[in-house]
């Protein structure tokens, strides 16, 4: 049987590239498809036919007709949700459990929740005074930015990427999308549905390949690109930034993360484990906004440790069709060995084991495979590299505090700055932990609750900018101010 392909997507049709790469299993690092690698001669032709469409069709359709396509590519997803699903899991080994009500779900609704929003947020107007008495009006217009350039992260692939893509489609843009190289089938998969949709030929298009000397690189360096929105690692963030200095290029920039949760002893512990499980180890501690430095309040740290350990000792490991497993793999065995090198590093430095540490036992027909344990440790200082650098495992530090000030100060002594989460049942501590966290995004008694209408985004070096809601219009649109003298 001949190797699956998966394709670049430019101006409407699928195309290959300059070369091939391999796409792995995760759960076995057997090859599954081979990867056309798009050259900068396919990078630019893909940012040349998103200015043609932007100029052409697309851009004179009213806001109405295209919030109406962006509708159908969403009933499109819905309509070929095994096919996404599987294609996703296939990728990044994710249970289809967590696949099915996560990642497919919200990717199609990103197309619609935006298409809606354009419709519904209005600009603001001013009358001017003027020495003539006569006066002016002020009112100011959305234009569509250009040509986007969406660069994404395999940990959500198809969630995080059209989470850009929609509202980018909506204010009028066309993009030019770049997935990771880890996980290239979703969206070479939404080609075929915005085809089907009737979205015009180059609106939507994907290169694929790597960051540097590679397609990453060719669409950041083509100076016909009007805005980045990127989410990934910080050390890409300040490249990209770089790309574009000399353009004067705007970006959005969702970065890494080193959340803290605050769990205080008045905390309904049933729900701080429950959410804590999910932060900790949900798609294999693979979420930007999940938690890897825990601090709870002394009187509850034993009982809180305790119940933790039983719980990600509950976790099943397995594959995406696994019945029952809830924790997949690591994307490639490259990030496992990162992963694992922190594992390794904590023992080094001396911190306590409470579960995990290693590599779980599975199969022999998995024993290639990206696996990791989930992992609890406790014992380690707050400048230790455990405690300051992103793992982006299944893992977590827990350390013990004794007041609010000093949970407040440790949570925030970090460069990275997007979400945390508090826990307790004093609403007025709530309240008055979340205005001093130094972070984009705070929960209190949840985690990854997400209303697409509010801002998301972080602060420090967790990223620049804010999307979501009607700052996604803020970036995707350039606004105009009209001034009519009377
Ligand atoms: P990454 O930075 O390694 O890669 C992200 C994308 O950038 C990939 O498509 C990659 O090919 C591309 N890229 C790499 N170098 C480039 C360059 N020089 N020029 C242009 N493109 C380049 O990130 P990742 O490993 O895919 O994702 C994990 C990271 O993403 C973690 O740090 C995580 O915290 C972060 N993340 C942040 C958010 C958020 O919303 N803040 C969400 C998810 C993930």
């Amino acid at each position: 049987m001949s190797m699956a392909k998966i394709l670049n997507f430019i101006d409407g049709t699928y195309r290959e590239g300059k070369g091939w790469f391999d796409k792995r299993n995760p759960c076995n690092n057997e090859v599954f498809a081979q990867v056309a690698e798009a050259g900068k001669t396919e990078v630019d032709a893909a940012v040349a036919a998103a200015r043609r469409a932007l100029r052409g069709p697309w851009g004179k359709m009213t806001v109405a007709e295209r919030g109406a396509i962006l509708h159908k590519v969403a009933d499109g997803i819905t309509r070929r949700f095994d096919e996404f699903l599987e294609a996703e899991c296939r990728d990044t080994g994710k249970p289809k459990s967590l696949a099915s009500h996560i990642d497919i779900p919200r990717g199609a609704a990103n197309f619609k929740i935006f298409a809606d929003l354009v419709k519904n947020v209005p600009t603001e107007s001013f009358v001017l005074d003027t020495p003539d008495g006569a006066g002016a009006v002020n009112y100011a217009l959305r234009r569509p930015k250009g040509v986007i350039g969406v660069i994404c992260p395999w940990n959500l692939p198809l969630l995080l990427m059209t989470w850009k893509v929609g509202p980018a489609l909506a204010c009028g843009n066309t993009v030019v999308v770049k997935p990771s190289e880890e996980t290239p089938s979703t969206a070479a998969l939404l080609g075929e549905v915005m085809n089907e949709a009737g979205v015009p030929p180059g609106v939507y298009n994907v290169v694929h390949g790597f960051g540097p000397d590679s397609a990453g690189e060719f669409l950041t360096s083509n100076p016909d690109v009007n805005a980045v929105t990127f989410t990934g690692e910080t050390r890409t963030g300040a490249a990209i930034m770089k790309a574009g200095a000399g353009f004067i290029r705007p970006v959005s920039l969702e970065l890494g993360g080193k959340n803290p949760a605050i769990v205080f002893a008045d905390a309904d512990l049933d729900k701080a484990i429950e959410g804590t499980m999910r932060s900790a180890f949900a798609n294999c501690g693979q979420v930007c906004l999940g938690t890897e430095r825990v601090y709870v309040e002394r009187p509850v740290f034993d009982e809180f440790v305790a119940r933790l350990k039983t719980g990600a000792e509950a976790l099943v490991i397995g594959t995406p069709d696994e019945p029952g497993a809830n924790m997949g793999p690591l994307v490639s065995r490259e990030h496992q060995a990162k992963v694992l090198s922190y594992y390794e590093k904590a023992q080094a430095l001396g911190a306590t084991i409470v579960t995990g540490g290693g590599i779980p036992m599975v199969p022999a027909a998995l024993a290639e495979g990206a696996w990791v344990e989930p992992t609890i440790w406790t014992g380690l200082g707050d400048d230790s590299p455990i405690m300051r650098e992103e793992i982006f495992g299944p893992c977590c530090h827990i350390s013990p505090f004794d007041d609010e000030e000093e949970v407040i100060a440790r949570a925030n002594d970090t460069e990275y700055g997007l979400a945390c989460a508090i826990w307790t049942e004093n609403s007025s501590r709530a309240n008055r932990v979340a205005a001093r966290m130094e972070t984009g995004l705070v929960w209190v008694n949840s985690w990854f609750l997400r209303d697409l209408r509010t801002p998301f985004g972080g602060s420090k070096r967790s990223g620049i900018g804010r999307e979501g809601g009607v700052h996604s219009l803020e970036f995707y649109t350039e606004l105009s101010n009209v001034c009519v003298k009377l």
